[in-house]
């Protein structure tokens, strides 16, 4: 069965480039009607932070990515303790000596030789008496997992057949020095014993993959089908890196993006497929192909998610959006004709308020200079409110007839008394919700 899981480390917010990650799983999941699993990758017990793994739940909850069941690699250490002495007894673990300093000092010098700075097994070569003495001078070593110096292969779900020739990378530690197991393994034993099927993650973990399917080799795993999206980039190319920290999933929310706008903007992005906002996740499920995304990096612009929120509010009705109403005290006689009238013209639901304040309170009137006193006339011949569907119409006719104006110089005058703006809903249709009118 099709079992895919999203694992990030609860060391801060989620943000676009891991919703991508998130996003792809948990279609591919659903898709072959198979199960997605929240992995928390927390073996990092002095970065992680449980208001993060919260945060990463309400995050995915708020766009609908429900998860089957959740893992926490905290609780699985004997796991992957039992993992590193399996390797110990066939003999593909390590332990090594050498300080930060003196790794960075033989990286500087393969580069300097013009050498690929890969870790030389320095330690391989340590005779028993050696290693003693070194565990008695430095304390604990680190553990590395010891490559198969061949190439590693696979096909990959995105990238096609890839070819890495295991000389080239360094022996992964997996244990530290303070007895802290790192990912590279803690993920291997998690995706063997939890029978994880495919795994969609970053192009960045392309080395990772490799040395992770000889350890999954070694332990007697079978190995996953393995795809890596590209890295998203701003919309110039530039590297989002140092950006994503402001592209974080809650900020998104707080400024009003959709759910399914940023759902359908990213399971199509960097694809050959177009991307059309859906309103149900069943659509963005149904047209999911892996394949169909290329491995050139992908440019995101947050700016394309308000178009797209705004495209979807467009189909919402009412119902979907009556609490909100009700929020704003809009009341029940006004809600059906507001919404039908306001939502071809908000990007948000942030803007409802504004449009709402509007039509309660009146605006503030922008008066042209050259217009002051065609305003002044135009008000005294404006019925009294409530108005309906045939003062708009009825009143510039009235105008008209009074001041011999027509067309924009009759119209966007009254427009800009009545709401402040030059821009806004069809004026027949907005005249009805407006109680009260400040320019009078
Ligand atoms: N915790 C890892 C990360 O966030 C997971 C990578 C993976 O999917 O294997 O990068």
């Amino acid at each position: 069965m099709t079992t895919t899981r999203f694992a990030p480390s609860p060391t801060g917010y989620l943000h676009v480039g891991n919703l991508r990650t998130a996003l792809m799983n948990y279609l591919i999941a659903r898709k072959a009607g198979g199960t997605f699993i929240l992995r928390i990758d927390d073996t990092d017990a002095e970065r992680s932070k449980e208001e993060y793994v919260d945060a990463i739940k309400e995050d995915l909850e708020w766009l609908g990515l429900h998860w089957d069941r959740v893992e926490r690699q905290g609780t699985r250490l004997d796991r992957y303790s039992a993992a590193a002495d399996k390797l110990r007894e066939i003999g593909r673990f390590y332990e090594a000596f050498e300080t930060p300093v003196e790794l960075d000092l033989k990286r500087k010098k393969q580069l300097n030789m013009g050498k690929p700075p890969v870790y030389d097994r320095a330690a391989l070569a340590l005779s028993d008496d050696e290693r003693a003495a070194l565990r008695a001078e430095r304390g604990q070593g680190v553990w590395r997992f010891k490559l198969d110096h061949q190439r590693i292969e696979w096909a990959d779900g995105v990238l096609g057949d890839i070819s890495i020739d295991a000389a080239s990378v360094s022996d992964p530690v997996l244990i530290r020095q303070d007895g802290q197991v790192l990912y590279t393994i803690a993920s291997v034993v998690d995706d063997t014993e939890m029978g994880v099927t495919d795994v969609v993650r970053g192009s960045d973990h392309v080395t990772n993959t490799a040395t992770q399917i000889q350890i999954i080799e070694a332990l007697g795993g079978s190995v996953p089908r393995f795809a890596h999206h590209s890295l998203l980039t701003g919309p110039g190319g530039e590297a989002l890196s140092k950006r994503l920290g402001t592209l974080a999933l809650r900020d998104l929310r707080e400024r009003g993006v959709q759910p399914m706008a940023l759902l359908s903007l990213l399971a199509r992005l960097g694809s050959s497929d177009p991307i059309e906002v859906r309103s149900e996740m069943a659509e963005l499920i149904d047209g999911f192909e892996i394949s169909h995304f290329g491995s050139a990096p992908t440019k995101f612009n947050v700016d394309d998610l308000f178009p797209l929120t705004a495209k979807y509010l467009q189909t919402l009705p009412l119902e979907a959006v009556q609490s909100r109403l009700d929020d704003l005290g809009v009341p029940v006689s006004l809600a059906a004709p507001f919404w039908t009238v306001i939502r071809d013209n908000i990007e948000t639901l942030n803007d409802l308020e504004g449009w709402w304040t509007l039509c309660r309170d009146g605006a503030d009137p922008v008066i042209e200079e050259e217009d002051a006193e065609f305003v002044a006339e135009a008000m005294t011949l404006l019925p009294e409110a409530p108005f309906d569907g045939e003062t708009w119409g009825g009143w510039t006719a009235a105008v008209k007839a009074a001041t011999g104006r027509k067309g924009r110089g009759l119209f966007m005058p009254l427009r800009k008394a009545l709401t402040g703006q030059a821009h806004g809903p069809d004026m027949a249709a907005l005249m009805p919700l407006l109680q009260v009118v400040k320019a009078r």
